[in-house]
């Protein structure tokens, strides 16, 4: 089967720079793409920072709801208070990895209460910086939360009670085979990317998913290969070794692995 892609936003704030979150929606829209987006409850990362507080911000996380895009619960505060790796070891920083149970289960429970009060519903867990570990599951798992957007691998598969759909790219480019996420990061999106990501459009649209539902109906019971977990016990081996080593050039070898 041709690949397909699904297009996360990460980092939905009320602080968020609303120029560029505007043109990437504009963009999704006129493909008709529903992206998952990555929206932090109770933002407190100075990074995150970039436009006045929007006072209307909730109104548009309820509106991008109400046209069909999937909200995440992106932690909690966003604030990076681990130097631990989780699960994924992308980054030896985040919000959650090594933390007590209690303290993760308070900050998932206090952001999902945050989008009840704010009528969104999630299904969906987005960690700040990959950053996550057994404990955060079993914290989720009393939660509302069942698909975990994460992970290294080539197609979306269930496991420790969760389904996972993985997120391998920082940016769509054309693939084989397999389902990919590509993971944009609105607040800092350069020129470029954007003209990139028009242009993948241009001519991809087509296998671009925004129905997670069919997702889990073709893959809510596949179990990753070994070959897909003997890749990801490489790539852990391996990132713990390169710390700079980039997503992208993580799944180029990925690609070639597969
Ligand atoms: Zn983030």
């Amino acid at each position: 089967m041709e690949a397909r892609y699904i297009v996360r936003l990460d980092d939905a704030c009320a602080t968020m720079d609303r120029k560029k979150w505007k043109r990437i929606e504009e963009i999704l829209d006129h493909y008709s793409i529903s992206p998952i987006v990555a929206v932090i409850p109770s933002n407190q990362d100075p990074q995150m920072r970039i436009d006045p507080e929007d006072e209307l911000f909730w109104d548009r996380v309820r509106a991008w709801q109400a046209k069909g895009w999937h909200i995440a619960l992106h932690g909690f505060e966003h604030r990076y208070v681990t130097q631990s790796r989780g699960i994924i070891p992308m980054n030896a920083y985040g919000e959650f990895s090594s933390r007590p149970l209690e303290e993760q289960k308070e900050k998932i429970l206090q952001g999902l209460a945050i989008f009840a009060k704010e009528g969104i519903e999630t299904k969906i867990w987005v960690a700040p910086a990959h950053n996550f570990d057994h404990q955060t599951l079993e914290a989720l798992r009393e939660s509302s939360i069942q698909i975990i957007s994460d992970g290294i691998a080539h197609e979306p598969y269930h496991e420790r009670g969760f389904f996972w759909i993985p997120c391998q790219l920082s940016s769509l480019i054309p693939q084989k085979s397999g389902l990919w996420s590509a993971c944009y990061h609105p607040n800092t999106i350069g020129e470029k990317e954007f003209e990139d990501l028009e242009r993948f459009l241009s001519s991809h649209s087509h296998s671009v998913l925004s129905d997670l539902s069919s997702l889990e109906g073709l893959y809510g019971h596949r179990k990753r290969t070994l070959k897909e977990r003997f890749y990801f016990y490489a790539y852990f081996l391996n990132r713990r070794r390169q710390q700079n080593q980039t997503l992208q050039k993580i799944t180029s070898r990925l690609r070639r692995f597969l």
